[in-house]
């Protein structure tokens, strides 16, 4: 479909020197819209032009442009990029499947939107009210580093709760290397302002976090993200499993061995577990007795999630501190060793259940929008693309 358009006429006065300028006719210009239905539309717009008829004035010819419509040399109108942008942070859409939609090339798209997701990500106001702060590390390629970069990013993470005491997570930002120094570095140019602000600071157990804190959030709780604890556990209970499962068997997992059966439903929390699965679990164990053990894990992985779970915070420091004097005794070398790990973060451990809790739903969410995203944005070799990418779609560019 193809609309042409014209503004009305009305007295131009040249920019630079203010004489009324006469009028040098039209020309065409052809824009991309948003599509009606499912048919594209063009956009021809009859600009208008005109000539400075002041001699000592250097402007000359020039022509109309209207910002808020298009910008000075796009193809894409403002409503198209409002639209496209719209749907890339709420409908998970890909750059490819809306630049069909406007019939551009994914690059066109890509250039127009960028300078708006850039203008966004710049805008300090979106760092403002941060009082809880997260720090995670985010794998964004595969790649030999060499070619593409350090594999690792660090992503900080808005957990601040907002009146109802609820979190809404936000991707704050994403920068190159898992070290000290960028969490560090990101900290020092928020300002002081921010990091006075922050109070509670979640973190991974990695000790370079921990001590870009501990430097520059010296008045924040450190707290162990409860996402990561529980994840620990749940890979402890894996490394169990696999080893049982070589020691029995002689070879990896293979199917119909009774313990790869099993994989899923020893990730999952018990709560979440039905019947039938709880049978499954129950003969995949009593087939042998050396797979007591990956039982044993089992539960103390799940004892870990209860400790989280307690509707009660002070029942919840109990089992954390049960957990803690219990797990590094454990025979089971792989949970005694996650035990050393909790009791090396013990305060930033139990801290959780004197700073009331930070839920890890809202983290959980994020990441799978993430995942979500990262899958979808394969077409991204680019950081600093891929970054505003993923800070539109989980929602940090919006204050
Ligand atoms: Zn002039």
């Amino acid at each position: 479909m193809t609309v042409t358009v014209s503004s009305s006429w009305q007295l131009q006065g040249c920019a630079d020197c203010g004489v009324v300028a006469p009028s040098r006719g039209r020309r065409r210009r052809v824009l991309h819209d948003v599509s009606h239905g499912e048919v594209p539309v063009r956009l021809v717009w009859r600009q208008r032009m005109w000539r400075c008829p002041e001699a000592a004035c250097p402007r000359g010819a020039f022509v109309e442009q209207i910002p808020v419509r298009v910008a000075p040399r796009g193809s894409i109108t403002g409503r198209a990029m409002g639209w496209a942008i719209g749907q890339l942070r709420r409908e998970h859409a890909t750059i490819a499947g809306l630049a069909r939609r406007l019939d551009v090339s994914w690059w066109a798209l890509w250039r127009a939107v960028k300078p708006e997701l850039e203008r966004r990500a710049t805008d300090e106001s979106r760092f403002a009210g941060v009082t809880s702060l997260g720090v995670d590390e985010h794998v964004w390629h595969h790649a030999n580093p060499k070619t593409r970069g350090p594999k690792e990013l660090t992503g900080m993470v808005d957990l601040t709760r907002d009146d109802q005491g609820r979190v809404h997570a936000r991707l704050l930002d994403l920068v190159p290397g898992r070290s000290k120094k960028a969490y560090a570095d990101w900290l020092t140019a928020r300002g002081q302002e921010f990091r006075t602000g922050v109070q509670v600071a979640a973190l991974d157990p990695f000790g370079g976090y921990k001590s870009a804190i501990v430097d520059q959030l010296e008045d924040a709780t450190a707290v162990l993200d409860a996402f990561h604890v529980v994840k620990l556990g749940t890979q402890v209970v894996d490394e169990v499993r696999r080893r049982v499962q070589q020691d029995t068997t002689g070879h990896r997992g293979r199917k119909g061995d009774p313990l790869l059966g099993i994989q899923t439903i020893l990730r999952a929390g018990a709560e979440n577990l039905a019947d039938k699965q709880q049978a499954r679990l129950a003969r995949a164990i009593e087939a042998d007795e050396r797979h007591e053990e990956v039982f044993v894990a089992w539960q103390c992985a799940q004892q870990l999630r209860a400790a989280y779970r307690q509707q009660d915070l002070t029942d919840g420091r109990h089992l954390a501190e049960k957990i803690l004097a219990s797990f590094r005794r454990c025979p089971i070398p792989e949970v005694a060793r996650l035990g050393r790990t909790l009791r090396r973060w013990r305060e930033a451990f139990l801290a959780y259940f004197a700073t009331g809790r930070a839920n890890n739903g809202p983290t959980e969410a994020m990441n799978g929008i993430i995942e979500l995203h990262r899958r979808l944005a394969r077409d991204y070799r680019n950081r600093e693309n891929y970054r505003l990418r993923m800070l539109l779609a989980a929602r940090g560019l919006t204050p």
